[in-house]
């Protein structure tokens, strides 16, 4: 019988069993609306208050300092739009420096802002690993920089930025400083002192929580209005009724993931250097992406000379293998991803991605059985290319 393997952690988690049972008395015992008055909504007001206490204890922050959005992608679009609107207002502010690399939650929200609202986006520079190096936000910041805004770790190629550094800069130069956290919070510090920033985005899904909940960390005293307006949930800078289950299972979700991130992390990250090992020593013309060291210990990441990735994905998962290209790249027409253009490979590789994340239900044999079926596929690639 063939396997079915899950390598594909960096896209969505399987729900932690333990963060279910916390959500299921919201669905039906303790059902409503948290703003009603009445019994029943002040039984669900304590659950999202409490749950506002773990997120915040988690983060090293107040309560008050933490807004429930429904993904990380709101979250990111809350932070980017909503401080760029307001210190374009108040100071003419219309300048966004953003790293090259991030997430289309991202960079296509500053895209927008270019295109629509007069803003001037310019990009970082980043190392071969796409690393940003804070000197360079030093040496870019301006008078009129609204915002700067770096991935903390990349969700293609799983390098992670120095964070505290770059949020150092940015506090000395007085620039809000906004993190997508959403890849690297299942593994990494979230403690936002000691990152210095001002805004930092997660989503429940990437830590072993339920999809469509996540949240924003906006330092006290950070101009910011909302995007989504109606009533005055979430201190008016998210409108809409309150998740309730899915907010208490973000809570529950992100401490089990931070409590546990270093035994978990460390047990992956034996897995991933012995794949990397493992690839880059059987398979020719393969390399690394993403910084050796300095990475996310769940994430592998790939490229192969002369492979379609799309065709390597199919052939993979027609064995049974569920990886990925890194990039939401369509069928048909490929286009290499901006991550990898930005990391400066050619053509005849960036085309030929692979990305192998780890998770909670990774074992050493799905490694010794991935490795097999990878080789095999991609020399059949390659084969029929020459044919
Ligand atoms: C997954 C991801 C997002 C989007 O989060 P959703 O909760 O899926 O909207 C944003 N940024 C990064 C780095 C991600 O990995």
């Amino acid at each position: 019988m063939k396997p079915r393997i899950y390598f594909d952690y960096a896209a969505t988690t399987p729900v932690d069993e333990r963060v279910i049972s916390a959500m299921l008395p919201y669905f039906t015992n303790i059902y409503g609306n948290p703003s009603s008055i009445h019994l029943f909504g002040q039984q669900a007001e304590a659950a999202l208050e409490t749950a506002r206490d773990t997120v915040a204890r988690t983060l090293n922050c107040l309560p008050d300092e933490v807004i429930f959005t429904s993904c990380g992608t709101e979250s990111d679009n809350l932070a980017i739009r909503g401080v760029c609107l307001t210190r374009q207002r108040n100071y003419g502010a219309n300048h966004i420096l953003i790293s090259p690399v991030e997430h289309h939650a991202v960079s296509h929200t500053t895209l927008q802002l270019e295109e629509f609202y007069g803003f001037q986006v310019e990009y970082l520079p980043v190392d071969q690993y796409g690393m940003v190096h804070p000197d360079d936000v030093a040496t870019r910041i301006r008078q009129n920089t609204a915002l700067v805004s770096v991935i903390y770790a990349n969700n293609e190629i799983g390098t992670v930025n120095p964070i505290s550094e770059i949020g150092a800069v940015c506090r000395q130069k007085g620039v809000p400083f906004h993190t997508d956290a959403v890849q690297a919070a299942v593994y990494l510090s979230v403690d936002v002192e000691s990152l210095n920033v001002d805004l930092m985005s997660i989503g429940a899904h990437k830590f072993y929580g339920p999809k469509g909940v996540g949240a924003l960390y906006i330092r006290k005293g950070t101009e910011i209005i909302p995007c989504q307006t109606g009533g005055g949930q979430e201190y008016s800078l998210r409108a809409g009724t309150h998740n309730v289950p899915y907010i208490v299972g973000l809570a529950e979700a992100f401490q089990l993931a931070q409590k546990e991130s270093k035994e978990r992390g460390d047990r992956l990250q034996k897995l991933r250097e012995k794949l990397i090992h493992e690839v880059l020593s059987k398979i020719p013309a393969s390399k690394l992406t993403g910084h050796p060291t300095q990475r996310m210990p769940n994430h592998t990441s790939f490229i192969f000379e002369n492979v379609d990735g799309n065709t390597l994905l199919v052939l993979l998962d027609s064995v049974g293998f569920a990886c990925s290209s890194g990039s939401a790249c369509k069928t048909g027409n490929p286009e290499p991803s901006s991550v990898l253009m930005a990391l400066g490979i050619p053509h005849s590789w960036a085309l030929g991605s692979l990305r192998v994340t780890l998770g909670v239900n990774t074992i050493p044999e799905h490694i010794d059985m991935l490795l097999p079926a990878l080789e095999a596929s991609i020399s059949q690639i390659r084969k029929q290319r020459k044919l």
